[in-house]
């Protein structure tokens, strides 16, 4: 669940699916329509839908117990090499890093040398010993990783009461490297058309073939092209929704209807819905909804 979110947003998520999920068994008795509602408004779905496949290949392949070799781990559903490396080390308490963005900019600091040109793995291999000189290894990644969020930070470096400053090359040089990323955003202009009926529904499918959002609920939705004809719709209003590194420029148009293609399916816009909604299509709803 934090992969790409805070903590903060995450605590009532995860309290919720804790509390109805108290073991793998549970978990993997689930299903993807009820494993996504409990996930709705978290964003990144692809994470649910692993962690589902993950517990059911943990029951019926591992018999409930998580692998202790690297290669082994990253054979399960939505587990790579980070995941993998954070798994050994907190569950298993191996000499191992989780290399994040926080454990990347440290490392990089302390040598003054780019990130492009450090090979991490083979770094922390050739380090071994100096970096795993403890038996508290679960604590050390775990320490490793907040180091790089709380004090050698993405801006503004502690440096001054820094434990490393005497031997950081980053402290001492005249040339410090730049190590502040900006997260490169990609901008997307889309047309959505929603048909809606005069009961408050708007009409959805599963069978979009937006990537972002591939088999999730949405209105028809088309990558918007100058001079396209819109022909019996209505221009409702135009907005800006950000999803991952998308900036996305969406114009919204309706047309009321009875009827509607056959992949579509009528959902209640009062937001009441069984089946999961995703965020991006529960704030067309809200603007959908201005029109009653
Ligand atoms: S001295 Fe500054 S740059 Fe070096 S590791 Fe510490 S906080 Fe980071």
């Amino acid at each position: 669940m934090l992969q790409q979110t805070q903590v903060k947003t995450v605590i009532p998520y995860f309290k919720k699916f804790t509390k109805k999920f108290k073991t793998l068994n549970s978990l993997s008795k689930s299903n993807q329509r009820e494993i996504l509602k409990m996930w709705e408004g978290l964003g990144y779905y692809r994470r649910a839908r692993n962690l589902l496949a993950c517990s059911i290949e943990l029951v019926n392949n591992y018999n409930l117990k998580l692998p202790k070799t690297l290669k082994e781990l990253k054979k399960l559903p939505g587990v790579g090499n980070y995941t993998a490396n954070a798994l050994l080390g907190l569950v298993y308490n191996k000499p191992t890093l989780a290399v994040d963005g926080n454990v990347k900019r440290v490392f990089s600091r302390y040598l003054n040398k780019s990130e492009n040109k450090i090979n991490f793995d083979k770094l922390i291999e050739k380090n071994k010993k100096k970096l795993f000189n403890t038996n508290r290894n679960a604590e050390f990644l775990e320490a490793f990783m907040e180091f790089g969020a709380l004090v050698c930070k993405p801006k503004d470096p502690n440096c001054h009461t820094c434990c490393l400053n005497k031997t950081c090359k980053y402290f001492k040089s005249n040339n410090k490297i730049k190590s502040f990323r900006k997260k490169m955003m990609k901008n997307k202009d889309y047309d959505i058309f929603c048909y809606i009926n005069k009961n408050r529904q708007i009409a959805l499918t599963k069978n979009s073939q937006i990537s972002f959002l591939k088999d999730f609920n949405l209105p028809k939705i088309k990558e918007a092209k100058n001079f396209s004809k819109k022909q019996s719709w209505k221009f409702l209003k135009n907005y800006k929704n950000s999803i991952s590194n998308l900036k996305l420029n969406i114009n919204l148009y309706y047309k009321f209807s009875n009827k509607i293609p056959s992949m579509y399916k009528w959902y209640s816009l009062r937001e009441n819905n069984e089946e999961f909604i995703p965020s991006f299509t529960k704030k067309i709803f809200r603007q959908v909804s201005t029109l009653f």
